[in-house]
């Protein structure tokens, strides 16, 4: 049986908490996950970051749980709070609100539905302490509220009715694509190209890669996995044309060069990019590389901040190839984790590494960000891709997007 932990935290459903400090914010989240977490203290002026855990919890399945500090908690203040509240609400799936019913809704707990009104985020006021007072009522007089439930930490009253109710809140969107299920028929090969290098984790594939090797079995077609400098040997070694060649992006050159004309070749990265919904978006997004002056400012993203997948591609390799390409002076900007800066208006265009470790949701949330604000977004494979001159050549697969190419 798999381990749940192994599952990747993009795929589950993200519970966040919010509330003041005195309305009993860790009781309810302890009551709900039944484990004492208490990850974040509820003493007075002792702000500490968000946290994060994964668990499996019935009836929803594999979540991860965000415990936030209190909202009124005084070592942060005002435009900072609501910063790093929205920072955690870009990747929250459900958001619960914990208020205390004697006090009721108050000033801070208003401003955060406003913030989850503002992210038209599905939200739950859950009010706390039902043990000490009968809160129908107080309940009724909040109509401006859809979701709302009593319960009581103390006595578990109503607290597997929350869990039901998050559960139905959590429907998560599903991606518009399959990775690559409409491309091939049973008994297709499809040759994927994976380098292991210094960038490559110890021991394993990236998610990416298992999950397409998942659907190109379960089509019935059969997976035929090397790495770049066996690709000549293995395309000579099968008994019939691929159907595809799938590459990582680094090694496109290579590969390219590698595979006759007749075989359709692509990359995990444009694969990718449709499946979340947004490879038109990319596409679009690589070619402002074009509109490109002198003194613009290129942001580049990523994900995480640990670049363990990555390398040195965002920080040294993408601005060289950029600069190298365009020959203009560019001034390049770089975040990484939960940094994505809110207003993307001084950049004339952004290149986000492909997020394996955010969740659907703060993906989404980047991309419309940033086509709300009119720049243009793509990511590195595509980007990789551009620059060296065959992205045309890998979106034949996709001929209604391969026309925004210029
Ligand atoms: S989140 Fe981005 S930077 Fe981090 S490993 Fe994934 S693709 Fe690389």
């Amino acid at each position: 049986m798999a381990n749940l932990n192994q599952i990747p935290s993009g795929n589950r459903v993200h519970i966040g908490f919010f509330g003041k400090r005195n309305a009993g914010k860790s009781s309810v989240v302890n009551a709900v996950t039944g484990q004492n977490l208490a990850i974040v203290s509820d003493t007075k002026g002792t702000t500490t970051d968000p946290v994060q855990k994964a668990m499996e919890l019935l009836p929803i399945g594999p979540v991860v749980i965000i415990d936030t500090p209190g909202i009124d908690d005084e070592g942060e203040l005002g435009a900072l709070r609501v910063k790093r509240t929205k920072q955690v609400l870009n990747k929250t799936d459900v958001a619960v609100l914990i208020v205390d019913a004697q006090l009721g809704i108050m000033p801070e707990d208003q401003e955060l539905i406003q913030l989850f009104e503002q992210k038209q985020l599905p939200y739950i006021v859950v009010y706390n302490k039902s043990d000490l007072a009968d809160l129908t009522e107080k309940m009724e007089k909040d109509t401006f509220i859809q979701n709302k439930i009593a319960v009581s930490a103390l006595t578990k009253e109503n607290i597997y009715e929350l869990k039901e109710m998050i559960g139905r809140l959590a429907v998560k969107e599903k991606p518009h694509f399959p990775i690559v299920q409409d491309l091939i028929e049973r008994g297709d090969f499809v040759v994927l190209v994976i380098p292991i290098d210094a960038a490559a984790p110890k021991g394993r594939l990236i998610l990416p890669q298992q999950q397409t090797i998942r659907e190109i079995l379960e089509s019935g077609a059969v997976a035929v996995v090397c790495q770049p400098t066996e690709l000549k040997e293995t395309l000579a070694g099968l008994s019939k044309k691929p159907k595809l060649v799938i590459t990582d992006s680094q090694a496109f050159g290579q590969v390219s060069q590698m595979t006759p004309d007749d075989i359709l070749l692509t990359s995990f990265s444009i694969l990718f990019a449709r499946h979340k919904g947004n490879l038109e978006q990319a596409v679009k997004g690589a070619v402002a590389i074009e509109t490109l002056k002198d003194g613009d400012a290129v942001l580049i993203s990523e994900g995480c901040t640990h670049h363990r997948q990555c390398g040195d591609i965002g920080t040294e390799k993408l601005p060289a190839w950029i600069q190298n390409y365009t020959k203009k002076k560019l001034n390049f900007a770089f975040s990484s984790g939960t940094e994505f800066p809110e207003d993307v208006t001084s950049y004339s265009m952004i290149v986000h590494c492909g997020g394996c470790m955010l969740n659907e949701k703060e993906m989404k949330y980047r991309q419309q960000s940033a086509m709300d604000q009119q720049i243009p977004i793509t990511n590195y494979g595509i980007m990789i891709a551009y620059i060296h001159g065959i992205l045309k050549r890998s979106l034949k697969v996709f001929p209604d997007i391969e026309k925004y190419l210029l």
